[in-house]
């Protein structure tokens, strides 16, 4: 698997993943991701989507304006 943006190799590591969410910011630590080691882009797995999904869905009557999650934390 190769970057879209630039074609650069790929290899697997843990991001900061960063939603704006109904104008909250929420940043999710250590998100599983295959990172480009060139341009820094990232890309999850469909079932950590899912899960990205679910977390921030979880959140829409949370009043914080920013909020930082441990994913490792969360699916364990
Ligand atoms: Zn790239």
């Amino acid at each position: 698997m190769n970057c879209i943006m630039c074609k650069s190799q790929l290899s697997k590591n843990r991001v900061n993943h960063i939603v704006d969410y109904c104008g909250r910011i929420v940043i999710i630590r250590n998100v599983p991701a295959n990172v480009c080691g060139q341009c820094g882009e990232y890309y999850v797995d469909n079932d950590t989507a899912m899960r990205l999904e679910e977390i921030t869905g979880e959140l829409i009557n949370n009043k914080a304006e920013i909020l930082v999650l441990n994913y490792s934390e969360l699916v364990a």
